[in-house]
């Protein structure tokens, strides 16, 4: 349901923002947005414990550090889910963002 959501509100601004302006502009815009409004980690769906644990590590979606990614750290797995989602140990298996960072984060070895 979210995922469909997300996907209206993509195509809503990739419709709108070309109207506004140049085409070339609006197609750049859309794929910004479209990665900033990436969201893998459900709150609703998630259990008070485990919005406690996301909050006690500082989880983002987004990492301050480029260098320093969920999808580089060890307690991350890639899933088949969609692009850019993954889960995460420490969140009992729960999604995690390929992006984002929690202050648990461990390099690969
Ligand atoms: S431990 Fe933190 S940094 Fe590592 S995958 Fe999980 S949420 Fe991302």
């Amino acid at each position: 349901m979210d995922k469909m959501t997300s996907r209206r509100e993509f195509l809503k601004k990739c419709i709108q923002v070309p109207i506004g302006g140049s085409v070339v502009l609006g197609l750049a815009a859309c794929g910004k947005d479209e990665a900033a409004a990436l969201v893998c980690a459900n709150e609703n769906l998630m259990t008070a414990s485990e919005k406690s644990m996301r909050q006690t590590l500082k989880y983002t979606e987004t990492s301050p550090d480029p260098a320093k990614t969920c999808k580089d750290c060890a307690f991350f797995k890639a899933t088949t889910g969609p692009a850019g989602c993954g889960t995460c140990e420490m969140f009992t298996g729960k999604q995690a963002n390929a992006g984002g960072w929690c202050v648990s984060w461990s390099a690969k070895t």
